[in-house]
């Protein structure tokens, strides 16, 4: 199988200052292709290196995609290093110096000198230009093979990427790939329900996320179809999604459906919870309001029986659908969710780090449930309590 190969450059990068996501996010995208991608690179911005890298990766890649170093400053050295290295002839575009000149002045700011080095690029490739910012990507394609480079901020290289790859030619595998997405089962246990199944007729996958185990199967469509058909059968009540699903985007699409609203009331997470609600686009529809009750006297102001916090302490079954009732009646919604427990390091009044409960109120009665997640850190904990939460709610909606 032909290759692609994917290197992020900066030092940053190595250094562990700002995380790679890039030649991941690169490396999803290439999946619906058959090109082999066995591995990702991560190159220090230094000339030799880089193009020392480019040279060694050129000849033996259908695509090679640098992303990064294409800034003004005198770090970022990608397009001087990447042409030394296969022996290209940069050349100044006067056209593209105009545009870049023109922006600058859109933002009110002086073009330097420095800046005159991003309107160059080597003869014969073409620019990919950069609506985000000012720094073009460029394009060489030589003997049906594509070399791209793109600018490292994640706004700025995926739309440019996204109109550019359809347009390279890559062969297509025809594989399908779809994705079972669960919660409140671990890695493990999941494991010991479907065993049987694994690489049974497709590739199989599993991965941790906050929202959930998810697990994948690629390959020819008719398999994936059946294999994601047992697995969901399997798992049941765990499952809350396929593929692009999210919790918080399922969970307004079938208010919206329903024309009905939610509140919160949140303790742990301190406002995660109505972060991810209102990180869906017309969320305003259904999501009307939260609030975060972090002390006993906040939970008691919002609403929460002062008897059930003396009786159950705040980390309790009892508070946490007691704040989920006191949500909703406050602001008068269809429904409340609300979290309450120990995002650690250290336990509270007995209970340790990662004992959460969330509680789901609506015109039915309110409920809670218990996790107990795993110490895996304050932040780990909070997050993984928010999706908990949506996927309590997921789960017992009528
Ligand atoms: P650069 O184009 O090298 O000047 O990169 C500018 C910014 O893009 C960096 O400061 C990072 O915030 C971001 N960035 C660069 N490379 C990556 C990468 N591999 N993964 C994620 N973000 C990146
Ligand atoms: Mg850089």
């Amino acid at each position: 199988m032909e290759t692609a190969e994917i290197v992020g450059v900066g030092s940053e990068l190595i250094r562990g200052e700002t995380l790679d996501t890039n030649t991941a996010e690169v490396a999803l995208s290439l999946r619906p292709y058959a090109l082999g991608v066995w591995r990702t690179l991560r190159v220090a911005d230094d000339v030799e290196r880089l193009a020392q890298t480019a040279r060694e990766l050129w000849p033996k890649a259908r695509l090679l995609v640098f992303l990064g170093g294409l800034g003004p400053t005198p770090d970022d050295v990608t397009t001087e290093a990447v042409a030394r290295g296969l022996g290209l002839e940069l050349e100044e575009d006067p056209a593209m110096l105009a545009e870049i000149a023109r922006r600058f002045e859109q933002m009110g700011r002086r073009m330097t000198e420095r800046n005159r080095k991003q309107a160059r690029k080597p003869a014969g490739a073409r620019w990919l230009p950069n609506e985000r910012g000012t720094a073009p990507g460029w394009w060489l394609r030589e003997g049906g093979r594509d070399l791209v480079v793109l600018p490292g901020p994640p706004a700025e290289w995926k739309p440019i990427w996204e109109g550019l790859l359809p347009r390279l030619g890559l062969p297509e595998s025809g594989a399908v790939r779809r994705v079972v997405k669960t919660f409140g089962l671990g890695e493990s246990q999941i494991m010991e329900q479907i065993a049987d199944l694994w690489d049974r007729g497709v590739t199989s996958g599993i991965y941790a996320h906050p929202d959930g185990v998810y697990l994948s199967a690629e390959g020819e469509e008719k398999s994936v179809g059946s294999w994601i058909e047992e697995v969901s059968r399997r798992l049941q009540d765990y499952v809350w999604g396929y593929d692009d699903d999210t919790l918080p985007g399922l969970l307004h699409a079938w208010l919206w459906e329903r024309g009905e609203t939610v509140a919160t009331m949140e303790s742990l997470t301190g406002g995660l919870l109505a972060g991810l609600l209102t990180g869906v686009p017309g969320s305003s529809r259904s999501f009307l309001g939260g609030m975060v009750s972090y002390s006993m006297g906040a939970k008691a102001s919002f609403g929460v029986p002062a008897g059930i916090l003396s009786a159950h302490g705040a980390v309790s079954a009892e508070t946490a659908a007691a704040m989920a009732a006191a949500a909703r009646q406050a602001l008068g919604t269809t429904y409340g969710i609300a979290t309450t427990g120990v995002a650690g390091p250290d336990s509270l009044e007995g209970h340790p780090a990662g004992t959460v409960y969330v509680g789901v109120s609506g015109p039915q009665g309110s409920q809670a449930r218990l996790y107990r997640f795993p110490p895996l850190g304050r932040e780990a904990v909070r997050q993984r309590s928010a999706y908990a939460a949506l996927a309590y709610f997921w789960r017992l909606r009528p």
